[in-house]
């Protein structure tokens, strides 16, 4: 089995909820093995409250159907964090509208995302920006407006 046509295929595999930006660029994707049985993919889930882990299994089993059995693997530990997602995918967040994560803070919680730094607006680089929520269109994210041209944009939370 030729396993680079089949990391070209897996690389082409967008996020459901976020499409500009494919699982292996969020850093989803831990491995690929080639087994008797066929493939093996290995996933990290995002964080644990997002829904999209089936849809991502389904999207990954479908994408690489052309090769054989697909078994995808849930590896939940070491936990996913931003960190992870490759400097090609924050680029594409940043052109999607979404602030990438800043830096890492620790657990996510509420006290480490009010320590964040001030974001800058992703549409005109302000600086002038303030957090409307602690919750985006998924609790992935939060919404923030930028006060200088008025447009809201969202910010993907560092964990
Ligand atoms: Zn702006």
């Amino acid at each position: 089995m030729n396993l680079d046509r089949v990391r070209a295929k897996l690389a082409a595999v967008p996020d459901p909820e976020i499409p500009a930006v494919s699982l292996v660029e969020l850093g989803i994707v831990r491995g690929l093995h080639a087994t008797d049985a066929g493939l093996e993919v290995v996933l990290t889930p995002t964080y644990s409250g997002c829904p999209a882990t089936e849809l991502i299994a389904d999207d990954v089993r479908a994408a690489l159907a052309e090769f054989g059995p697909v078994t995808v693997t849930l590896q939940r530990v070491p936990v996913w964090t931003t960190d992870w997602i490759t400097p090609e995918g924050r680029e594409k967040l940043q052109q999607y509208g979404i602030v990438p994560p800043q830096c890492h803070v620790g657990d996510g919680s509420e006290q480490a995302i009010l320590m964040l730094p001030r974001l800058r607006c992703p549409r005109c680089s302000g600086a002038a920006t303030e957090q409307l929520s602690r919750f985006g269109s998924t609790p992935c994210k939060s919404t923030w407006r930028c006060i200088e041209c008025g447009e809201p944009f969202e910010y993907f939370k560092p964990i």
